[in-house]
């Protein structure tokens, strides 16, 4: 990735204003992927908080001035070169937290199912036993026992089922926050669920109208 800054048309970045040389300055990664902003040999020169440099290794969050006016919008050059590596490279944490979250309502979900729909079935035996111990059992024991035996596990599969009928929706909404956050930095196209890895070695956006570059380099 380089992006020349200056006056003339012909830039990747055009800096309209008349203190600013044709082809005033350049920013580019180093090999560590640090971005440098380099003076062309201007005639006003170019400066990064106020201190006037040749080269420099620079941050977003640096004031940097073409000229004796000229305020340069570092992350508005950076788009002209179509470099959206540093938002690209923060869809990481989105996709490893949408796993995540996915694995966690599926095993919270089945572990609840399960619960309910066991727990019922043991509940009758448990019941029969304190019957037991209880005398000879009455008539009326017996039948608040069967009563128990008979609605216990239709209760418990009644509530597994209204358990496991919350996973469609609870997937649907971390579904649906997905596609909203994982997409391309620059053309907002939900890039499906393909690891974050796998779209870094793609290195630019599919879509052929934005071709947006996702990792930083030539
Ligand atoms: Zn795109």
């Amino acid at each position: 990735m380089k992006i020349r800054i200056g006056k003339a048309s012909d830039n990747d970045y055009t800096a309209n204003d008349p203190y600013v040389s044709r082809y005033h300055a350049l920013l580019f990664r180093d090999a560590e992927g640090c971005l440098l902003l380099e003076d062309l040999d201007s005639a006003n020169g170019t400066y990064v908080n106020g201190v006037q440099i040749m080269r420099k290794r620079i941050t977003l969050r640096d004031k940097v001035r073409l000229g004796p006016d000229f305020a340069l919008n570092i992350s508005e050059a950076l788009k002209s070169g179509n470099d959206y590596s540093e938002a690209f490279s923060s869809l990481k944490s989105v996709y490893d937290g949408y796993v995540e979250q996915k694995v966690r309502i599926q095993s919270s979900n089945q572990f609840k199912t399960r619960l309910f729909q066991s727990l019922p079935f043991a509940l009758p035996g448990v019941i029969g036993i304190l019957i037991g111990f209880m005398g000879k059992g009455s008539p009326a024991l017996f039948g608040i026992s069967l009563f128990i035996a008979i609605c216990a596990p239709a209760t418990g599969i009644y509530m597994g089922a209204k358990q496991s009928a919350k996973i469609p929706k609870q997937l649907q909404d971390l579904s649906n926050r997905f596609k909203i956050d994982y997409v391309c930095p620059k053309c907002g196209t939900f890039l499906g669920e393909i690891p974050w890895e796998s779209l870094a070695n793609k290195k630019q956006c599919p879509v052929p109208s934005c071709k947006a570059k996702w990792t930083s380099g030539e």
